[in-house]
């Protein structure tokens, strides 16, 4: 019985003009099975793991069934593909609904390869195995290193084929999220062009996310810095570890400041700038470094939006909106410093902090050393793989002499300074050596145990257990390029 699963769901969404949604038709699959299931994120829903397991429970996450209180539906928005401006909308993804928790928080509950809907131009609405467990593992991985994201419930096998390059398993994930609302979406609105409708969908968007500023003199403006804010923690969270989103489409960014959309996405290994993973992103648009300008673009994309409702004016409103902007790239600056003196063990502020910093990228990117180790070897001042060659250089040894006597300036002893770094610095990501070996074994043997492993060591990145320091290893051949596809 869905109820003994520990349902509870809403469905506010509705309350949106017809023209955000689309409500659908089930399209079942024939015999799905549940190779992984996430019980911890379940019991903070408020879900019955055991229940959600049995047959009647994968009925569901098969999107066979609909549990009570459901009425599935896709949504629609608009987004810039690289750049250039189309209407949109869930195009292989159905919400169940939103799942309120025991502690009363409020998740959409998304099947994503649930089968076409009204916003599926071309394609069949379907996704395969290999990349359904890729944005399983990267999203939890995301999530352990403390980095808001949408989180993954389960995926489920559906049993039957789907046609790609090659013929290849036919998979559903469970996605959770705190809503899938996207810049996209108000790009949606403006589309429509009915302030009603702009206005019904940016009172809902406060509802979800941002109750706090609804009475505010001017709420409008208050979305726009609000949503800006969690963009520049979320952007300036990314650097820091090393992420690359690889499709910051406007579609793809979420107004909650939760990652969204993990397709092409991929960890840097060798530090470079200029890392672009994606197959797709012939120019570099994705690139490591073009995030936070990306980002930017992106929010005032978003800012466009909501002019008509910021002034009656509206070169009053174009002039507030680009004032708020700035903010952006104050905020991510900010953000990014404090996350680097974090990293590097650093309490107080100095004038100089920016250039050791960036003084130590550019050995980084000279000595093609690897992000991630080179902040373990300064935590825990010994070797590690990637980083010999930059260890071993006169220059490093010199730029490490000026680091020591920066931290040497500040009240706190280097036992402080060393558990700051520790707790910043992650013993490990997802790398892709890692995840395509655990996707590999998963997709070609049905043998789930490597991702497991992989899952529960990124489950907690920060306690740096030796079982962690494996993962840390380089592959033999780690300087082949390495090349995503947008999941499919
Ligand atoms: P994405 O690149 O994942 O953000 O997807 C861009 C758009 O293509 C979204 O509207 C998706 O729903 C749609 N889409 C992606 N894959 C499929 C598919 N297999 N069938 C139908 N629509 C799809
Ligand atoms: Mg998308
Ligand atoms: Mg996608």
């Amino acid at each position: 019985e869905s109820n003994e699963q520990g349902w509870n769901l809403h469905t506010s969404y509705t309350n949106l003009p017809e023209a955000f949604y689309s409500t659908i038709n089930l399209n079942p699959v024939s015999s799905p099975e549940l190779p992984v299931f996430n019980d911890s994120l379940a019991k903070t829903l408020g879900l019955n793991p055991d229940e959600l397991k049995s047959d009647e429970g994968v009925e569901v996450l098969a999107g066979n069934r609909m549990p009570e209180g459901s009425i599935p539906l896709a949504e629609a928005y608009a987004g810039h593909q690289f750049g250039n401006f189309t209407m949109l909308g869930d195009g292989r993804a159905l919400l169940i609904g939103e799942q309120v928790t025991p502690d009363k928080k409020r998740f959409d509950i998304q099947l994503k390869g649930s089968g076409p809907t009204p916003y599926s131009r071309r394609g069949d609405g379907r996704a395969s195995l290999g990349p359904m467990l890729r944005e399983y593992i990267i999203s939890e991985g995301m999530h352990g290193l403390g980095i808001s994201t949408s989180r993954s419930l389960s995926v489920v096998t559906t049993g039957e084929k789907i046609r790609r390059e090659t013929f290849e398993t036919g998979a559903i994930l469970t996605r959770v999220a705190s809503s899938h609302l996207r810049v996209g979406t108000f790009q949606y609105a403006l589309a429509l062009d009915d302030v009603k409708k702009l206005k019904a969908l940016a009172d809902y968007t406060m509802y979800r996310h941002f109750p706090e500023i609804k009475d505010d003199e001017d709420p409008y403006l208050s979305l726009l810095r609000k949503v800006i804010e969690r963009q520049a923690e979320l952007i300036s969270q990314w650097m820091l570890v090393g992420f690359i989103h690889g499709v910051m489409n406007t579609d793809n960014m979420a107004i909650s400041g939760e990652t969204i959309d993990y397709g092409p996405c991929a960890f840097m290994d060798t530090y470079h700038p200029g890392t672009v993973f994606s197959s797709i992103d012939v120019q570099g648009r994705y690139a490591y470094a073009n995030q936070p300008p990306i980002a930017g673009w992106n929010l005032a994309r978003f800012a466009e939006t909501l002019l008509p409702l910021l002034h009656d004016d509206q070169d009053e409103a174009v002039k507030i909106a680009q004032e708020e902007m700035g903010v952006f790239t104050d905020l991510y600056r900010e953000n990014w410093l404090t996350g680097m003196r974090a990293k590097l063990g650093l309490f107080n502020e100095e004038e100089d902090d920016q250039s050791l910093i960036q003084d130590l990228f550019k050995l980084m990117e000279e000595y093609k050393a690897d992000f991630t180790n080179t902040f373990l070897a300064l935590t825990f001042d010994k070797e590690t793989d990637g980083v010999q060659v930059l260890l071993g250089t006169d220059e490093f040894k010199k730029w490490k002499e000026r680091w020591k006597e920066r931290l040497g300036r500040q009240e706190q002893s280097m036992e402080e300074s060393h558990e700051l770094m520790r707790n910043h610095n992650p013993a490990l990501i997802p790398r892709n050596h890692r995840v395509e070996e655990a996707l590999e074994a998963a997709v070609e043997k049905e043998d789930y145990s490597m991702m497991e492993r992989l899952l529960n060591a990124l489950s907690n990145p920060y306690e740096h257990t030796t079982e962690q320091a494996e993962y840390a290893k380089l592959p033999p051949d780690s300087d082949r390029p390495y090349r995503t596809f947008c999941g499919t």
